[in-house]
């Protein structure tokens, strides 16, 4: 199937109030530029300067969002554009990205990555550390980024239940974040294969890479 077809499927049956973030690490601006005459304005990247590559050749009503780790030192080449930057896994990392979004006059939106997965390869705060955080931000307070909500990612499994109960922990986490920081309202959970549940777990934003664009050859 073409990824136009691809595309409109999976938005068909997509509530309205749910996000779509079209993945298109690895794949050539011809593959994006198709999903962009579909109509779809939100893409995520995991290498910040493939991102960059792609933000400077593509049309500039693209929301890019970065949502692979990144490294401190190159917040900066993202910081004049960059829309909603999703794996925030650590303290340091938000201070670098305020530093560098004021540098650019722009205020930038972040998700906390947490780490619900029972993988050691995934990144992300626990809970302990998500609540040290929010508190640290309300004596410190960073101006030039926005708490925008929570982002994980499940264990890669076929175990339905586990992945449920993941996605749980999250959803609870986040409904916690909302009574401290009533501006956080997106919760990006989901991918190609685990999109639906996220959404009936309570996901806003689901992250579709394959599904759309097909396999990634690295
Ligand atoms: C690659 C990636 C995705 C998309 O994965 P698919 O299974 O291809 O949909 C989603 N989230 C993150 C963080 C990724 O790195």
């Amino acid at each position: 199937m073409s990824i136009q077809k691809q595309l409109l499927s999976i938005l068909e049956d997509l509530p309205k109030h749910i996000h779509l973030v079209a993945v298109s690490k690895t794949k050539p601006n011809a593959d994006l530029e198709e999903a962009y005459a579909a109509g779809q304005r939100i893409f995520g990247e995991n290498k910040i300067q493939e991102m960059t590559q792609k933000w400077e050749t593509l049309p500039k009503d693209i929301q890019w969002h970065m949502i692979g780790n990144v490294q401190t030192n190159k917040v900066k080449y993202m910081a004049p554009y960059v829309s909603l930057i999703h794996g925030v896994d650590r303290y340091k990392l938000l201070k670098e990205i305020n530093k560098q979004a004021a540098k650019s006059d722009r205020i930038i939106d972040c998700l906390l990555q947490m780490h619900i997965a029972q993988e050691d390869t995934k990144f992300g705060f626990n809970k302990e550390e998500l609540e040290a955080v929010v508190t640290d931000l309300k004596v410190n307070p960073l101006p030039y980024i926005r708490i925008k909500g929570l982002m994980g990612m499940a264990t890669f499994t076929d175990n339905q239940e586990q992945i449920r109960s993941e996605f749980k922990t999250l959803k609870q986490q986040f409904d916690w974040l909302q009574t401290q920081h009533p501006e956080a309202n997106e919760l990006s959970m989901g991918m190609s294969g685990d999109y639906v549940l996220a959404i009936e777990e309570g996901s806003t934003m689901i992250r579709v890479g394959s599904k759309i664009f097909g396999s990634r050859n690295y």
